[in-house]
This record gives structure tokens, C-alpha cells and sequence, in this order.
């Protein structure tokens, strides 16, 4: 299925960067994709090996033979709603340049407050040794590298039921520079730890778990819908499966005096605080909120 290009029939082989720029942006804009102009700079520069800088250098330029198709390829494929983020196979997250595709969930900007309480909490706490911690459920790595990024003197275990998002996660953390700090492991929640040997051993236990209601997705932007990975979003029937799975069980793998930090989704925050409540292992939880107001973190220390 293809899409019409106006400028096929309006424009020749003759036509300038910035004419395909604009009709594409128009294409874009047409097909109800949100921040269209942006999408087709990003979209053309990549299909014409620029930087965005350097695609502005060149507007007035002509086109080389191909890159109207090669860059028409790309065009379709956003229209059809794949994420801008798997075409140009890339996602920023707390400033650092991640590669992402299918096998993972993009990276949100509100996960970004998760690393910012536990750099939060690391920093407010003594420790007499490498603060050790442990990220459940890493997908493309970015919770667990950002971490890395900004404390040298800690250790992380990142892990992920997916073995596909295990091994981009770890591409990620090498392109980063963080690869000796961080071990991937593949696994369910807490399955590849042996709980006799390693009970008490994390300071910090973070997690961002699907946590979207099993009948809600199907309502989601087909970007979501159809091209994040379903493992990676959904929470089952109430969104809350995985609160109450790592809840029930993180008691034994956290050290007394160290924090629990799990993001929520919009209102889920009082039922993710009771659940921790109601394990007696807390002192009583807070919720953060980001910057759109949504109580987005709840975090508790274990006594
Ligand atoms: N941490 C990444 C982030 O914040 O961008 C990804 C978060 S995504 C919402 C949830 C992740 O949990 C996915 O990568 C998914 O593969 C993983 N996951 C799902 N079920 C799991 C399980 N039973 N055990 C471990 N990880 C799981
Ligand atoms: N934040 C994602 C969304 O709204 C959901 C990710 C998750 O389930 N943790 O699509």
C-alpha cells in the first residue's frame, strides 16, 4: 500500500531539500502525525546522511537520484505509525544517546525522575562499600546505564525476561562506556537470583514494569499498540500483576535500611503504597510526582 506524494506530480526531478521537506511535512501533517515538521527534518536528514544542522546548510541544494525514494520508504513507514524512534533506531534518555528498536519500549521522558530520586537517595545515604543495586525489567537499558553514568562507585544488575531486549540493552551500555559496572541477566523478576545465598543483598531495587491495564491497550496510539513490544506494557487485568509479584517478593533480596523505588502509572500510586504497606517491611512510602503532576514514583525504604 502506498502513499500519494503530491510533489510526484507538482515537482520534477529538479526539485530542492527544502521543497521535499516541505510537501513531506504537509504528507506527514495530513496523515495526523503529531509534530510533522519535526519528524520530516529528522526523517530526511537521516535518509540524506545529514545532521539536522546539516540538512539546513543544504535546503537550497538539489537531490541526488534515489533519496527521494530512499526517503519516501521512511515517510511511509511513519504514516503507517511506526514510532519515530524504531526508524531512526534512536532515543535520547538522561542525555545519553540510546539505540532502540522493537525488541524494546522507547524510553520515556517521565522515567527520567526514577533515576533522578534514586541518584537522590544514593547520594543522602552512607555507605560503607560499592552501592549495589538492582534494576528489574531494563528493556533497552536506560534506567540502569543513566545510573551508571552518573555514579562511578556503584554496581548494577539489570534484568529482563526478554533475551532480545537483554542483548541490545547490553550494546547500549557498551556504546555508553558502562559496560564493566552493570551485569545483564535474562530472567522472570527474581528467578535468576537464589534467594538462601543472595537475601538482603541490594541497597536499591528499582523497577518500571508494564503496568497498563490488559483491555487498555487496544485504546492506546497505534505506535504503542502495534510496535512496543506487549511483554514491556502490559500489567494484566488491573495493571497492577508485576506491583504485586515484585512487592511480595523484594523483602527478601533488599538489605535492611535500603529503598524500593517503583515508577507507576497515572493513579496507580495508593494501591502500589498499600501493597508495600501491607508487606510490614516499610516504613511508610512516598509518592513523587513528574513534571506533568502524576504521582509517578513510589518509593519506601525497608526498615
Ligand atoms: N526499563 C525500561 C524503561 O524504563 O524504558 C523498560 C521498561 S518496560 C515498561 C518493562 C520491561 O519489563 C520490559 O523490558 C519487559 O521486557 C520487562 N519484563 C516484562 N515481564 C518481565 C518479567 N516477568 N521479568 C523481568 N522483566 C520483565
Ligand atoms: N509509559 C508507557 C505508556 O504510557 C507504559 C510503560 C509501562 O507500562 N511501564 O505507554
Amino acid at each position: 500500500m502506498g502513499v500519494a506524494f503530491p510533489y510526484q506530480r507538482t515537482y520534477g526531478l529538479d526539485m530542492t531539500v527544502l521543497e521535499l521537506l516541505n510537501w513531506s511535512t504537509h504528507c506527514l501533517e495530513k496523515n495526523q502525525i503529531e509534530n510533522s515538521r519535526l519528524n520530516a527534518e529528522l526523517l530526511l536528514a537521516r535518509s540524506l546522511d545529514l545532521s539536522r544542522e546539516g540538512l539546513y546548510m543544504n535546503l537550497r541544494g538539489p537531490l541526488q537520484k534515489g533519496d527521494k525514494e530512499a526517503f519516501e520508504r521512511l515517510i511511509q513507514r511513519r504514516i503507517s505509525g511506526e514510532p519515530l524512534q524504531y526508524i531512526l533506531e534512536h532515543q535520547e534518555f538522561w542525555s545519553i544517546d540510546l539505540k532502540v528498536d522493537p525488541r524494546v519500549l522507547i524510553p520515556r521522558p517521565e522515567t527520567e525522575l526514577l533515576v533522578e530520586q534514586s541518584l537522590r537517595i544514593l547520594s543522602e545515604s552512607p555507605f560503607k562499600r560499592k552501592p549495589f543495586i538492582l534494576e528489574i525489567g531494563t528493556g533497552s537499558g536506560a534506567i540502569a546505564i543513566a545510573m551508571a553514568k552518573e555514579r562511578k562507585d556503584v554496581f548494577l544488575v539489570a534484568t529482563d525476561l526478554s533475551r532480545e531486549a537483554i542483548l541490545l540493552a547490553k550494546e547500549n551500555a557498551r556504546s555508553a562506556g558502562v559496560q564493566s559496572q552493570i551485569e545483564f541477566v535474562s530472567g522472570d523478576l527474581f528467578e535468576p537470583f537464589c534467594v538462601s545465598k543472595k537475601q538482603g543483598l541490594f541497597d536499591l531495587i528499582l523497577s518500571n514494569p508494564p503496568y497498563l491495564h490488559r483491555h487498555e491497550i487496544q485504546t492506546l496510539a497505534k505506535e504503542v499498540k502495534d510496535y512496543e513490544p506487549m511483554i514491556a506494557l502490559d500489567g494484566g487485568e488491573d495493571g497492577l500483576e508485576f506491583y504485586r509479584r515484585i512487592i511480595s517478593r523484594v523483602p527478601f533480596y533488599l538489605r535492611p535500611g535500603g529503598w524500593l523505588l517503583l515508577e507507576v502509572g497515572q493513579g496507580q500510586n495508593p494501591r502500589v503504597t498499600e501493597l508495600m504497606e501491607e508487606t510490614g517491611y516499610f516504613f511508610h512510602p512516598e509518592s513523587v510526582p513528574d513534571l506533568a503532576g502524576i504521582e509517578r514514583v513510589v518509593k519506601a525504604q525497608k526498615k
